[in-house]
């Protein structure tokens, strides 16, 4: 069981330690991230989860999926 967000309990808290791997994409891209961003589409509590990540990463210094978005569309949207 794997909690990508630990006090909450989304859509990703039932995948491996190996599933959820593709919510922490390469840098450099691939198409895992999609895989993330289809499971959090259907995911309850996908905006507290958004609101989550986003009280605790910076500018600059973001990393991984929440609330179905990736690092960079975090970083395009709220800077
Ligand atoms: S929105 Fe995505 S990352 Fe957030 S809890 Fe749901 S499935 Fe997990």
């Amino acid at each position: 069981m794997y909690f990508h967000t630990p006090s909450l309990k989304g859509a990703c808290a039932e995948l491996t330690q190996e599933e959820s791997e593709v919510f922490f994409p390469p840098p450099e891209g691939g198409s895992g991230w999609k895989k993330a961003v289809a499971i959090c589409d259907t995911c309850e509590i996908r905006e507290k989860c958004l609101e989550w990540g986003l009280q605790r990463e910076s500018k600059g210094d973001r990393y991984g999926i929440f609330g179905g978005l990736t690092a960079p569309q975090r970083e395009k949207r709220y800077g």
